[in-house]
């Protein structure tokens, strides 16, 4: 495999037992590893990574698809939370097995794509600029279209792994470069968001599996 991201880095999958990174004042744990396999009649099983980040705020990046509800609920109770006590919630695109469960969050800040809002008062923002918008100092959401018009990241600086990226689509899963291209909506445009996002994270946790390391020669 080598395509031009593989000229300049290198990239190392991580095991389900290192999905979870600690950090100050931030820490990120992956809460489902998403997945995409092709089955025999032509159709794909898949669902999308479910990520949670805390520290000052509680931030959960994606909400897996509906089905996935249940499952969503009672691994915040596992880490003492409930619904409400979640701060933000960011929808990486619109897809549905990414944003199934936005429902459980009616009072959460929302950041679906370029789109942001506090229950029903959407607030202007320069996500379709290409400019970052700001959680704090550590977090930040940025814009990475390709995969859909509208796709943004979730960037957590600090952690014992450096600087943590919450992808989305924008890889599909670690070693990705016969895959991506399918699913991507624009492709020269996937290309540089993949590129950004690879000299600037130490780890990325892409949509449709385990995170990965990125080593850059
Ligand atoms: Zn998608």
């Amino acid at each position: 495999m080598m395509g031009t991201d593989s000229d300049h880095f290198q990239t190392v999958p991580l095991s389900e037992s290192q999905s979870s990174f600690s950090g100050q004042p931030y820490s990120v744990s992956v809460l489902k590893a998403g997945y995409c396999v092709p089955q025999s009649d032509g159709t794909f099983r898949a669902d999308g990574t479910i990520t949670l980040i805390t520290g000052p705020k509680t931030i959960l990046v994606d909400t897996g698809g509906p089905w996935d509800r249940d499952f969503l609920l009672k691994s915040l109770k596992d880490k003492g939370l409930e619904p409400g006590d979640v701060n933000v919630v960011v929808g990486t695109h619109g897809h549905s097995d990414h944003v199934g469960n936005l429902t459980l969050f009616p009072s959460a800040v929302m950041i679906v794509g370029y789109d942001v809002s506090e229950g029903d008062t959407y607030r202007p923002n320069k996500l379709g600029d290409g400019h970052a918008f700001i959680i704090d100092e550590h977090v930040s959401v940025v814009p990475c279209p390709g995969h859909t018009g509208q796709d943004v990241s979730v960037r957590v600086k600090g952690t014992s792994a450096g600087t943590v990226l919450v992808a989305g689509d924008l890889f599909e899963c670690c070693s990705d470069e016969d895959s991506w291209r399918d699913l991507s909506m624009n492709t020269a445009a996937q290309e540089v968001s993949r590129l950004e996002a690879l000299r600037t994270a130490d780890v990325i946790i892409p949509g449709h599996g385990l995170p990965f390391r990125v080593l850059r020669n």
